[in-house]
């Protein structure tokens, strides 16, 4: 015999591998990744929106999913700050703390990290701007209610942009300074709604504080800002050449589980699953993204206890009004995904990210 069915097959197969070359964009590094956090949403907050929402949900366009532990560095139970400083810095703190380590070192963020090697940044939350989680990617404070202190990190210039809340720790301070006179100063846009940011901005440095308080709740009218502040800020921030990073948080859904509140839970859950969708149209579409849906945490100890699929209906019961420690899920898509399967824990993030940007670690 001849060798020729053997050149034959494999001159058969060249266009497939071609193709399938083509749908393995994970071999490759992001330019861009988009850390999406919900705020204290565990699996059965995630199972009670999937069936109020006709059972489906955008979440299940991830293909890499993984389970990860929250546990806080002085305690089982995490708060948002430490879970949040162990996602962007990689170190486990004590609770309550913003950007520090458990002995008061300011850590570096990969926001800071991106920032500093030429990327965009950007923060969009639904609560203020200085809350526990988006403060922990910018600032370095040991009370993570030191609102005003933590605004004032935000001189520091690491975010580009940052889209939320909190108008009230800029203006009206106890130090009487004027920080949104400050930002400006620096170069900063203001905006104080995302409509008007959306028609008069031209630069891709802004805050943009679209309320005086926090964002409102969805059963207050908050209607799509999620979706629209991650649509706008992504616009912005994909024309920087050397890529983003952007941390995108439903920050109620967190609430909605302290005030063992089902349909506020389910309310801002299916709104940050839409804001998901969103991100993995233009993730899509773009081939070098990576995003990253978690937790920090999972709030109330909820659990769905039955229900049904025709009528939308979910029936549900709290056993804490506190955040428990129970893993929380993970879910990734686009280049370098596949790292975020199995179980690993909050800080092994931080190191995924910065291996899945090719960034070096600092030694500590
Ligand atoms: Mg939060
Ligand atoms: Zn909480």
């Amino acid at each position: 015999m001849t060798k020729k069915p053997v050149i034959i097959l494999v001159a058969l197969m060249l266009p497939f591998i071609q193709s399938f070359h083509k749908l393995e964009p994970q071999q490759e590094k992001p330019k861009n990744i988009i850390l999406m956090i919900g705020d204290g949403m565990g699996l059965s907050q995630i199972s009670a929106a999937l069936i109020a929402n006709g059972n489906k949900l955008n979440m299940e366009r991830f293909r890499h999913i993984g389970l990860v532990k929250t546990f806080a560095a002085d305690n089982l139970v995490t708060k948002s700050g430490a879970a949040a400083t162990a996602f962007a810095s990689g170190t486990k703190t004590k609770n309550g703390f913003i950007g520090l380590t458990q002995s008061r070192k300011p850590l570096h963020s990969i926001l800071e990290i991106a920032h500093q090697r030429g990327l965009g940044t950007g923060l969009v939350v639904t609560s203020y701007i200085q809350h526990a989680t988006p403060a922990s990617f910018y600032a370095h404070v040991p009370d993570r209610y030191d609102y005003e202190g933590i605004t004032l990190d935000l001189l520091n210039g690491s975010v580009d942009i940052a889209v939320g809340g909190g108008r009230k720790f800029f203006e009206k301070r106890k130090d009487e300074l004027s920080l949104l006179d400050s930002l400006e100063k620096r170069g900063y846009e203001i905006f104080n709604s995302l409509s008007k940011a959306e028609k008069k901005s031209n630069s891709g440095r802004m805050m943009v504080i679209a309320n005086h308080d926090h964002m409102p709740p969805m059963h207050a009218g908050r209607g799509k800002y999620l979706s629209k502040a991650a649509e706008f800020t992504i616009d912005k921030l994909k024309k920087n050449e050397n890529g983003f990073f952007l941390l995108v948080e439903g920050s109620q859904i967190d609430w909605g589980g302290h005030a063992n509140d089902k349909e506020y839970i389910i309310n801002e859950l299916i709104d940050f699953d839409r804001a998901i969708g969103r991100v993995l149209d233009f993730a899509e579409a773009d081939g070098n993204t990576l995003v990253i849906v978690t937790a920090d945490h999972e709030t109330g100890g909820f659990s769905v206890e039955g229900g049904s699929l025709q009528n939308f209906e979910v029936i549900g019961d709290f056993t804490s009004a506190e955040h428990t420690a129970t893993m929380v899920p993970l879910f990734a898509f686009g280049p370098g995904s596949e790292a975020f399967t199995g179980i690993f824990d909050n800080t092994d993030i931080f190191r995924k990210m910065m291996a899945a940007y090719a960034f070096e670690l600092e030694k500590p």
